[in-house]
């Protein structure tokens, strides 16, 4: 089975108008790392099937902030941890709940808002379920839309697995952070999959060690393929 990183195209090739203003409900903070020295403040992990308006702190998750306080932000994730998937990292700035904002304009079958997020068209979405696709997971959203027509579109739902294989990291290797959780960004080598690490349930997933990479498998990108999707772009990931 062959992996694939899947990307956007440039905004200047494309043959949409979707245009947005929008954002996750709530989201942890950015924070400083008092471990590791890194500034969180990119986001790269979202789970937009998660509500958080159960919680007290609800309110204040609303808006997106750099907390200075590194023990308050581990409070706050703390208390989100349990609402969430088993692989989640829970970085900071990581986000939840349905997308909210306005949208407007056309929009292809599925595309990469950013490097870090899926939208799908609903249609799409059960095309592609139906072609027997495994682990897509098709999360509502709340855009306004001011025009006739409009899409529902969905947001898809990524778990976290596959790492970096040893030989294109630093001698040694590279664990986590175990304050914060974040990875150093840095690869040594061109990206090479560890084959051991590699879900065999699921056709689409995030890279768990390294920021904002999103992996199909070979069969998806074939069904992506076959039914003609446009407006995404592929790089094979070697395994080892
Ligand atoms: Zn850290």
């Amino acid at each position: 089975m062959r992996f694939y990183e899947l990307h956007s195209v440039p905004d200047e090739s494309s043959r949409y108008t979707g245009d947005y203003s929008i954002n996750h409900k709530w989201g942890l903070p950015g924070v400083h790392c008092p471990t590791c020295d890194a500034s969180w403040g990119s986001i790269s992990e979202a789970y937009p099937s998660v509500d958080l308006s159960g919680l007290p702190e609800a309110k204040q998750l609303e808006k997106a902030w750099l907390e200075e306080d590194f023990s308050k932000f581990e409070r706050l994730r703390a208390m989100v941890r349990p609402l969430v998937p088993a692989s989640a990292r829970l970085t900071p700035g990581t986000r939840f709940g349905p997308l909210v904002g306005s949208a407007r304009g056309t929009f292809p079958q599925l595309y990469l808002l950013y490097a870090w997020m899926v939208i799908i068209r609903r249609e799409a979405l059960e095309q592609l379920q139906a072609e027997g696709l495994r682990g897509l997971k098709g999360c509502r959203t709340e855009l306004r839309f001011r025009q006739r027509n409009a899409p529902e579109l969905l947001e898809l739902e990524m778990e976290l697995h596959g790492s970096s294989h040893p030989d294109c990291l630093p001698p040694g290797g590279r664990e986590p952070c175990e304050t914060c959780g974040g990875y150093d960004s840095g690869l040594s080598k061109p990206p090479l999959l560890d084959k051991a690490s590699l879900p065999e349930h699921l056709d689409l997933f995030r890279q768990r060690d390294r920021h904002g990479v999103i992996i199909i498998t070979e069969r998806f990108a074939d069904t992506l393929r076959r039914l003609g999707f446009e407006e995404y772009a592929l790089r094979e990931l070697p395994v080892r």
